[in-house]
């Protein structure tokens, strides 16, 4: 387990509780709070002290719910263990004054006396991490009070179980000994009595088991199990502090953007039991459905279990419908209880119970994550029923979540399908994908960048140690657990497609297969799933495009957007694309990658023969051959965006990038004289587009190509013969580029189709550059106009890419009307990163706290966004009107969309599958200014 030790000064900053280093003060700070008896210290407002789960339970103690009595160790305590690698005196000393208060309240001492108060250790943070931080229950046994827990339950197997599962536990979480360790001496012990299921086991030979395990103690740490309840107390919560800083916990905070320096409270409650026998069980639920915002309840339970056996997924629970029949009464009561909750915290519950010897307990209560497609449904319900207002409405989805409503689905029309399982709609959509067995290899196969080769992650149950597998994975498939698994939790907060508990399907791990239907699927079968209906379908399927018309979603944007005061426009490249974007909301296209059309097959051999050419005139001839077709292009664009601003930027990337590499080449000259017929016939074809008919033509072509891609070599493309430079060098790029433009704009207003064209220009780092590339598209665009006897509105800007560009902005305003913050490159320069390599550093980045988050993902505010927001100043001081906006992959990040709306950004641009994602985000960023409400972007 890793740890860090914060430095000092950092936390200080961070913690405005009255609480610091100087052991002076802390003797005033409240560092342990007591709930039980119908009367709780703290409240439900108390997250940032309490933790989310400690403030539940102060709420619902104070609303006189069935609670089990304990007390919560607030994260003031967690922060100080992360400075000193120990808590100060005060918490120690007050945590035993709330162990004695509760005891008393019980009439129980901890693991003491006939009847003896076993407690839980569980941690709890402001905001929910389900899974990441570590638990202990059971803790006060030991070799004397498992003795009376065993006579006053007058169930020996159900003390000495319980009793194994807290060395367990312990032993892991406390102790730092291997999973695997425990493990191993349990499944031999199940082998040795012949036995399959961990309950087959009777007390005896769990008395084994414990003897076992205490011996493994004894040899990973050199130390016999502690006896001492208290001990083992004092060990419990620190160990719960020191899970906050491990690497699961730290990864989970990144990709949710928490902030690392808040720490975990510590809740320590009586332990109740539901495996105390068919009187006893124990549940989790939902008080509306959060697959799809149903207003159902919703949940599952087991009898004669404990909560791990639920959620963990090792046993498959059964619908909470079935609790009206199994024990009338408690279900009636925990109906009651949750409807209370949901009015009172006016939001859907997430809520666990026990219920012991027909007794109920509600052991926490939280607002309940869910999918997108529920997040919509519950806040118009929770409007209609008049919970809460439009106004908040807007705030109870979160803008990523909206990805949900443009999940494809499968196409099942197109081939004849095969069902292999049918499991449980766990997180909808489809996903199509080859399968793999563990999360690394998920991760290997997945591959980086945003062309991830899509991968379904098959297991027989996830766990918090699969969440990066999990992360780049199209899809999960589960054999085991329900739909409150863990990998039904995360998917849905992923907003990713997950079929879990498909019992038909048999998954060997150790094997790398899965069997089903007498069938064995292998790593890198493909395999489809359908997230909505539960089903698992053999072979690859098509996916069909969703829409964004769904009459829940478009009643919220009704709600939200009237508050939105910046653009939301789209990056695309073709007709098809810019579309859809419009389908979704986008005002007009942002950015316009002309690059990308010159990679479809009709146009590559032009584009080769003209970066292949050694002179101007055939640069020319070539670039002519390309113009009618880039024409053709930017009309198609026109067309569809109906008079709405379409950004369209000029050649960018290096040249080399259309050519074959250097390698390549280099292997095809080698290989050539020996190779056999068929060999020579494939490398015609291939380079049939250089101009080879035959064989012969290969010795010719092959060399002059090479000699061409080493002349276009260059150490450090990124920063090299690129963007505006290419046009600077080969100004009848540009001619071409915004002739086509121009005319294509001409051709469309004398159809009568409106249009509004912006002439971007990549990469400026001086007015100079700006003023040779925008002389020339203007010059283009007069010679047009005068060619056709028609005009049209244009206007030629910069894309903002280079820090100089952001410090000379007044100057290069006064030749570009626009500008438009290219943050990906922006980025790159800012930070020296490459943006193709950065996932070398980054995971050491992250995982130091070196960065809080992939800087290319969301806007790095205090450098980038410095610069930007200079950019903008400067540039609006030499022209008032200046429009900007972003077109970098921020522009469809929600928190970089909420700093664009407050460095008062014209527009924000972002691919389609975000539009809808920036259109809430740029919502939510004015209302939260305008209605003083906060979004809970920044965590
Ligand atoms: C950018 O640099 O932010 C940008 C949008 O351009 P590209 O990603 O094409 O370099
Ligand atoms: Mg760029």
């Amino acid at each position: 387990m890793a740890t860090t030790t914060l430095p000092e000064a950092e936390i200080e900053t961070q913690t405005k509780s009255n609480a610091s280093s100087n052991g002076k003060k802390n003797a005033a700070t409240k560092y342990v709070y007591s709930f039980g008896g119908g009367k709780a210290d703290g409240n439900g407002k108390m997250k940032d002290v309490l933790g989310g789960k400690g403030a539940g339970l102060a709420e619902m103690t104070n609303a006189g719910l069935p609670v089990p009595p304990g007390f919560t160790i607030q994260t003031e305590a967690c922060r100080e263990y992360m400075r000193h690698n120990a808590v100060s005196k005060a918490v120690d000393e007050q945590m035993q004054d709330a162990l004695a208060k509760l005891e008393n309240l019980q009439g129980q001492k901890l693991g003491e006396g006939e009847n003896p108060l076993l407690v839980s250790v569980r941690s709890g943070a402001k905001f929910s991490m389900p899974g990441m931080m570590d638990t202990i229950l059971n803790l006060g046994l030991n070799d004397k009070s498992v003795e009376a827990l065993a006579k006053r339950s007058n169930n020996p197997r159900f003390a000495y179980d319980s009793y194994r599962r807290l060395i367990q536990m312990f032993g892991n979480v406390v102790l730092e000994i291997e999973k695997a360790v425990f493990d191993e001496i349990f499944d031999a012990k199940k082998h040795q009595k012949k036995t399959k299921l961990d309950t087959d086991l009777d007390a005896k030979a769990l008395q084994e088991v414990i003897v076992e395990y205490k011996k493994a103690v004894k040899k990973h740490t050199k130390r016999d199990f502690p006896q001492d309840a208290h001990e083992q107390l004092v060990m419990a919560r620190d160990a719960v502090f020191r899970s906050w800083q491990n690497d699961r916990a730290k990864h989970y905070r990144r990709i949710n953007n928490i902030d690392d320096m808040l720490g975990t409270a510590v809740n320590v409650q009586a332990m109740v039991y539901g495996n105390l026998g068919d009187t006893s069980g124990t549940g989790v639920g939902f008080t509306r459905n959060p697959a799809t915002g149903a207003k159902e309840f919703y949940g599952e339970f087991l009898m004669n279990a404990q909560g791990e056996d639920v959620v963990s997924g090792v046993r498959t629970p059964v619908p909470i419908l079935e609790l009206q029949k199994v024990m009338p009464k408690v279900y009636d009561q925990l109906r009651e209880i949750t409807t209370r909750l949901e009015k009172h915290y006016k939001d859907m519950q997430d809520f666990e119970f026990t219920i012991q010897d027909g007794k109920l307990y509600m052991l926490q209560t939280r607002n309940g994550k869910r999918t997108g497609r529920a997040a919509v449904r519950v806040a118009i319900q929770m409007v209609d029923e008049g919970l809460i207002s439009k106004e908040e409405a807007i705030f109870r989805v979160e803008p990523n979540q909206l990805y949900d409503f443009l999940v494809p689905g499968l196409d099942e029309k197109s081939t004849k399908i095969e069902v292999l399982a049918t499991g449980l709609p766990a997180s909808p959509g489809a996903a199509v994908g080859q399968i793999v067995f563990t999360a690394e290899e998920a991760v290997k196969k997945a591959g980086h960048g945003t062309q991830r080769n899509p991968v379904i992650l098959v297991r027989a149950e996830t766990t918090p140690e699969d969440i990066q597998g999990m992360e780049v994975a199209a899809g999960i498939l589960t054999s085991r657990g329900g739909m409150t698994s863990h990998a039904a939790v995360v998917t849905r907060g992923m907003g990713k497609c997950c079929v879990a508990g498909a019992g038909d399907i048999q998954v060997d791990e150790r094997a790398r297969e899965m069997r089903v239907k007498g069938q064995v699927f292998k790593e890198g079968d493909w395999i489809s799933l359908d997230g909505t209906s539960g089903r698992v379908i053999k072979g690859k399927l098509n996916t069909l495009e969703p829409s964004a018309d769904d009459a829940d979603l478009q009643k919220l944007m009704g709600w939200a957007e009237p508050f939105r005061k910046i653009g939301v426009r789209a990056n695309a490249d073709i007709p098809r694309d810019a579309v859809q974007a419009r389908s979704f909301g986008a005002e007009g296209i942002g950015l316009c990658r002309t690059e990308h059309m010159f990679f479809a097959h009709d146009r590559i051999s032009h584009m080769r023969t003209m970066i292949l050419a050694d002179n101007e005139k055939d640069r020319r001839a070539a670039l002519k051959k390309l113009l009618p077709m880039q024409r053709a292009d930017f009309l198609g664009l026109f067309k569809a965006m109906e008079g709405l601003p379409v950004t369209i930027r000029l050649l960018d990337p290096p040249l080399h990038e259309f050519l074959p590499k250097r390698e390549q080449l280099m292997v095809a000259i080698a290989s050539l004289p020996s190779a056999t017929p068929k060999q020579k016939k494939d490398m015609v074809d291939e380079y049939r587009e250089y101009g080879a008919k035959a064989v012969g033509d290969l010795k010719k072509i092959l060399p002059a190509l090479l000699a061409r891609v080493e002349e276009l070599h260059e150490f450090n493309p990124m920063l090299g013969h690129r963007g505006c430079r290419l046009g600077i060098t080969y100004p009848e790029i540009t001619e071409m580029q915004a002739r086509a433009i121009i005319e294509a704009a001409v051709i469309a207003e004398t159809k009568g189709i409106k249009t509004h064209a912006e002439v971007m220009i990549p990469l400026i780092a001086t007015v100079k550059e700006m003023e040779n590339q925008g002389s020339i598209v203007r010059r283009v665009a007069e010679e047009v106009f005068k060619e056709k006897g028609k005009k049209v509105h244009y206007l030629v800007g910069t894309m903002i890419e280079l820090p100089r560009a952001c410090i000379v902005a007044d100057e290069i305003a006064k030749d570009a009307e626009f500008f438009s913050f290219g943050t990906n490159d922006l980025t790159q320069t800012t930070f020296g990163f490459s943006r193709d390599d950065i996932n070398k550093v980054l995971p050491t980045y992250l995982a130091e706290g070196i960065l809080k988050q992939d800087p290319f993902a969301s806007i790095d505010q205090d450098g980038v966004g410095e610069l930007v927001r200079m950019g903008i100043e400067r540039g609006r001081k030499t022209r008032p009107k200046l429009e900007v906006g972003i077109c970098g992959e921020h522009g469809g990040d929600p928190a970089s969309v909420e700093f664009c709306h407050r460095v008062g950004m014209d527009y924000v641009s972002c691919s389609p599958f975000r539009v809808l994602t920036a259109r809430l985000a740029a919502a939510q960023a004015a209302a939260s200014e305008k209605l003083q409400i906060d979004g809970g972007r920044t965590k």
